[in-house]
C-alpha cells in the first residue's frame, strides 16, 4: 500500500484550484493552494467557515459534488501518484483504504437503523472482501477496543451512544482499514468541551500508535497547538501563512489574518478588557477582491494591497502571503520600484 515518494511525503498538493459552477455564478472556493504532509506528521488546515478547507478535503477524496464541483487546475500527489488522473475504480480503492475521513457531525455520519458493529463491519468487508465473517467480527471488536469502547456494545444502535462515543465509532470506521492518511474535518466541533479533549487525546494516541499521517481541519488554534506539526492558515481559498507549529505560534512575523485569529482567543497571560475580533466578513467567493483577498478587513491595508496580489515571503519553513513582507512596499507603505527591490 505504502509507496512514498523520495521526499517521504505522503501527500503533496500543488497549485490546486477548485470552483463550484452553476448556470448563474462561479464560486472560487480554492484558489491555487500548495502544501505537503510528511509521513507520520499532522498538518493543520486552519481558517473560518468558507475558507475552502472542506473543499480541499473533498478534492483529495474525489468527493466534490459531481454537477457543480470542478478541479480547474493543479495536482494532488498521494503516495507518488496524481490522484486527479486516476480512474474512478482506483480512486474508490484508495478512498477508505489508504485515505479516510472523519466528518464533522457524528450524529449524521452514522446510520440510525444499523448497529455500530454492523457499520464498522461493513466498512471492513467492503475493503477486505476476502475476510471471513469471524475475522470481520474480530476486527470490529479490535477497533472498538482501540477507540475505548467495550466490544460487547457492538450490538447497540447509534442512539444508545453519547455524542463523544458516536465520534469514537466514526473514528473506528475511518481507521478500520488502517489508512495511511486520515483527514479529520472539525472532528470535535459538535462535541462538548470535556469530550473534545478526550477525542483529541485519543486521535493523537492512535496517530502515534499506528503512524498515520493526518490532515486536521479546524478553526480552533488550541487544537492546532495540541495536535499539529505543520500549519496552513487559509483565507478565501488561499493559504495566507504556512509553517511549522513553532513558526505560527512563536514566529516574529505573521499575516494580519493570523494576528486577527490570535487576537480573537483569550490569553490568560495578557490582561485585556475585551477580545479583538476580526471585523467584517469573508469576501463573496463569486466576486473576490482584485488585490489581496484580506484587504477589505485588514487594518494594515495599503494602496498596493487593493490592486496587486502579494508575493510569498519565505523565511526557512515559514511562508507569508502579504505585501508587508514581500519587499513590494517600503516602511512608509509606498510601492518599491522593481529595480530597488531586495531579496528580503
Ligand atoms: Fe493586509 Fe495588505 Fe497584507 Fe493583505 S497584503 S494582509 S491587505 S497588509
Amino acid at each position: 500500500m505504502e509507496q512514498l515518494n523520495n521526499n517521504g511525503q505522503i501527500l503533496e498538493i500543488k497549485d490546486l484550484k477548485v470552483v463550484y459552477k452553476t448556470d448563474l455564478e462561479v464560486v472560487e472556493a480554492v484558489n491555487g493552494i500548495s502544501f505537503k504532509i510528511d509521513k507520520g506528521k499532522t498538518c493543520g488546515l486552519v481558517g473560518e467557515t468558507g475558507a475552502g478547507k472542506t473543499t480541499t478535503a473533498l478534492s483529495i477524496l474525489g468527493l466534490l459534488p459531481e454537477r457543480t464541483g470542478k478541479v480547474l487546475d493543479g495536482e494532488i500527489i498521494f503516495e507518488g501518484r496524481n490522484i486527479l488522473e486516476l480512474p474512478d475504480e482506483e480512486l474508490r480503492h484508495i478512498r477508505g483504504n489508504a485515505i479516510s475521513m472523519v466528518f464533522q457531525d457524528p450524529m449524521s455520519a452514522l446510520n440510525p437503523v444499523y448497529t455500530i458493529g454492523d457499520q464498522i463491519g461493513e466498512a471492513i468487508k467492503i475493503h477486505n472482501p476476502e475476510l471471513s465473517k469471524e475475522d470481520i467480527e474480530k476486527r470490529v471488536e479490535d477497533m472498538l477496543q482501540l477507540v475505548g469502547i467495550v466490544p460487547s456494545r457492538k450490538v447497540e444502535y447509534p442512539h444508545q451512544f453519547s455524542g463523544g462515543m458516536k465520534q469514537r465509532v466514526v473514528i473506528a470506521i475511518a481507521l478500520c482499514c488502517e489508512p495511511d492518511l486520515l483527514i479529520a474535518d472539525e472532528p470535535t466541533t459538535a462535541l462538548d468541551v470535556t469530550i473534545q479533549a478526550q477525542v483529541l487525546a485519543m486521535i493523537a494516541d492512535l496517530r502515534d500508535r499506528l503512524g498515520t499521517s493526518m490532515l486536521m481541519i479546524t478553526h480552533d488554534l488550541g487544537i492546532v497547538a495540541k495536535t499539529c506539526d505543520d500549519v496552513c492558515i487559509m483565507y478565501a481559498g488561499k493559504i495566507v501563512e504556512a509553517g511549522t507549529v513553532e513558526d505560527i505560534f512563536s514566529g516574529n512575523r505573521h499575516h494580519p489574518y493570523t494576528e486577527g485569529l490570535f487576537g480573537s482567543i483569550p490569553n490568560l497571560r495578557v490582561k485585556s478588557a475585551r477580545l479583538k475580533p476580526i471585523s467584517g466578513l469573508m469576501p463573496d467567493p463569486t466576486d473576490l477582491p482584485v488585490g489581496c483577498e484580506f484587504s477589505p478587513r485588514c487594518e494594515k491595508c495599503m494602496e498596493i494591497c487593493r490592486t496587486q496580489k502579494p508575493d510569498i515571503y519565505t523565511e526557512g519553513t515559514h511562508k507569508i502571503y502579504c505585501h508587508l513582507y514581500s519587499g513590494n512596499v517600503n516602511n512608509n507603505g509606498e510601492t518599491v520600484p522593481e529595480e530597488e527591490k531586495t531579496d528580503e
